[in-house]
């Protein structure tokens, strides 16, 4: 799996715009100034 970018986009839940990391890029959205924490993106078990 070669190619994994820093960001994961996915679409908003909310406005149907496109979630990068959590956030939308969407200003007018509420997860572009609160972006939407995503547990499964985080692998921080060192
Ligand atoms: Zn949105």
């Amino acid at each position: 799996m070669l190619g994994g970018g820093p960001y994961h986009a996915e679409p908003c839940p909310l406005c149907g715009e496109t979630l990068w990391n959590g956030r939308c890029e969407n200003p007018d959205c509420e997860y572009h100034w609160n972006p939407k924490e995503d547990e499964e993106d985080r692998h921080d078990g060192t």
